[in-house]
């Protein structure tokens, strides 16, 4: 078998077709094992597993009180195995040790706690106003699982997302098929040893690493699927919108970003130098809410800039398990080569290149896809380095006169995922009220919490995941009205079609 398989309907196996790829530690383009290639057949046996498993109750008539108890153990599970678990995303994702450890493993365990506190509520139906006329009728809010769910996820956050999809799925009752990102599925496949040892029955989960031409597309057009959950790109976002159109799915779509970080005249300069930093550099800039554009205020501008100058120098680029590394690889060749074509762009484009810009190759780093830290300054807002999504460690700067001007500038996206203001809060948050993005953060980036609903405005996106509104998106409401009068001489709109007894 290979040393990643499928998970399906309860099983390990390998591929139905036998092939196999492997996964590469993009630290040191070494293999970190064979990885069971699904193809659209293995996509079609998981989906007929979820069917069955849903159409059989064996999840989704278990009382909400009762799926919490298996959700907490698998949140118990993760923890157990954090170490090794942290481990094997660094080697196959290329987190730095820190973030594997805390935004992955940690935020996998913690989606977990937080559903199974959240799926208890699911039991007790939502009453609805009391109708007296035209006759007295009882209503009340049931929230049921949508029914099968297929996730498709990308590389950046594998067993973070991975237990996102998951734990919502399962937390309302549905059952689940998970198609990993190729590049990044080992802890995805740990995960359903999890999943399995924690008592979630045979065919509620499966998961299957595979490509998404073929594996993908069979998860968004099967006619057994009732929901598809993407996270990735707005390009494939589009094309799986109009695949699940012909069964019209239910549709949750997670895209892309070109989020703004706007400082204020009045930020803590400290605290807004090494957010902006974080902001951007986290994973190297491989991250969906990456603040990849900057907005100074010409007052600051040259301060800020040098103090960011001087800071971005303390940033440690290396392999993702080395002590003391704060910067890691990016995922791929393939996304090296984005990110260096991005980089050539704006220099012909006539940004200004303050920082970085090249590839880190010495004895320790040319075997990875290492990319400096990188600063474009004299950015305008029609370059593409301030347009489209970069996904790698580029910061574009770019000023402003007055904070209406921010906040065009801001707006001046097709993206709307997030954005971040620094400054006094009061100010702050006149501007979080007029920035068109699902997320704002003031003073602080980038967290995400199980308990806050997450995603896009315009086109970075369909839906929210998280928080007690995100699960409720993973749930179908379905209104009943009992009518409380029995009396037929009562019930006037029957004699709309039916004449009564003489
Ligand atoms: P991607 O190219 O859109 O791929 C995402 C996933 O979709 C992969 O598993 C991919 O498999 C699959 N896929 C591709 N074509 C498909 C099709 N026709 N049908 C079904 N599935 C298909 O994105 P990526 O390059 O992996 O990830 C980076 C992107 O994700 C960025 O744009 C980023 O902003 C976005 N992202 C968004 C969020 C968010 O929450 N909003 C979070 C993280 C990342 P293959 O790789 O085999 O094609
Ligand atoms: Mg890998």
């Amino acid at each position: 078998m290979a040393d990643f398989p499928l998970f399906i309907d309860g099983q390990f196996t390998d591929a139905a077709s036998g092939e196999t790829s492997q996964t590469i530690d993009p630290s040191t383009g070494e293999s970190v094992g064979t990885v069971a290639k699904a193809g659209p057949e293995d996509a079609a046996r998981a989906i007929a597993a979820a069917r069955a498993s849903f159409e059989d109750r064996r999840w989704a008539g278990k009382r909400g009180s009762d799926r919490a108890a298996v959700l907490a153990a698998v949140g118990r599970g993760i923890r157990a195995r954090a170490a090794e678990l942290a481990e094997l995303e660094a080697r196959d994702s290329g987190a730095t040790l820190a973030k594997a450890k805390g935004a992955d493993v940690g935020g996998a365990g913690f989606w977990f706690r937080t559903m199974a506190e959240f799926a208890p509520r699911l039991d007790e139906p939502e009453p609805l106003p009391l109708t007296i006329a035209p006759g007295p009728s009882h209503n009340y809010l049931r929230r049921e699982p949508v029914g099968v769910c297929a996730a498709i996820i990308p590389w950046n956050f594998p067993i973070q997302m991975a237990a996102w999809k998951i734990s919502m799925a399962l937390a309302a009752g549905n059952s689940i098929v998970l198609k990993p990102a190729p590049e990044t599925p080992a802890t995805a496949v740990k995960l359903a040893e999890i999943l399995q040892e924690a008592g979630v029955p045979d065919g509620v989960v499966s998961i299957i690493p595979g490509p998404g031409p073929g594996t993908g597309e069979e998860l968004v057009t099967n006619p057994d699927v009732d929901k598809v959950s993407f996270t990735g790109s707005t390009e494939v976002g589009r094309q799986i919108m109009r695949l699940a159109a012909s069964t019209v799915k239910n549709l949750t779509l997670e895209l892309g970003g070109k989020s703004a970080q706007v400082v204020l005249d009045d930020a803590d300069l400290d605290l807004a130098v090494d957010g902006a930093l974080y902001g951007i550099f986290f994973h190297s800039g491989q991250v969906c809410t990456a603040g990849s554009r900057l907005l100074l205020p010409e007052s600051l501008h040259d301060d800020f800039l040098e103090r960011l100058q001087a800071r971005v120098g303390d940033i440690v680029v290396g392999p993702a398990l080395e002590k003391g590394v704060t910067m890691g690889p990016l995922v791929s060749q393939k996304q090296l080569d984005t990110v260096l074509g991005y980089i050539d762009v704006g220099k012909k484009e006539g940004a200004t290149l303050a920082t970085g810009g090249v590839r880190l190759e010495n004895d320790r780093l040319s075997r990875g896809f290492f990319v400096a830290p990188t600063i474009f300054t004299d950015v305008t807002p029609e370059m593409t380095i301030a347009r489209e999504e970069i996904f790698g460690p580029v910061l574009a700067v770019q000023r402003y006169r007055d904070v209406d001007e921010a906040v065009a500038l801001a707006n001046d996206s097709d993206y709307g995922l997030a954005s971040g203001v620094w400054g006094s809060p009061a100010r702050a948050m006149d501007v979080a009220a007029r920035l068109r993005t699902g997320t704002v953060w003031v003073n602080d980036y980038h967290l995400l919490s199980p308990k806050y609903p997450f995603g896009g405005f315009k086109q970075s996106g369909v839906g929210r995941e998280h928080g007690y509104l995100g699960l409720l998106e993973y749930t179908e409401p379905k209104h009943v009205h009992v009518g409380l009068d029995a009396r037929r001489e009562n019930k006037r709109w029957f004699d709309m079609t039916i004449p009564r007894q003489r």
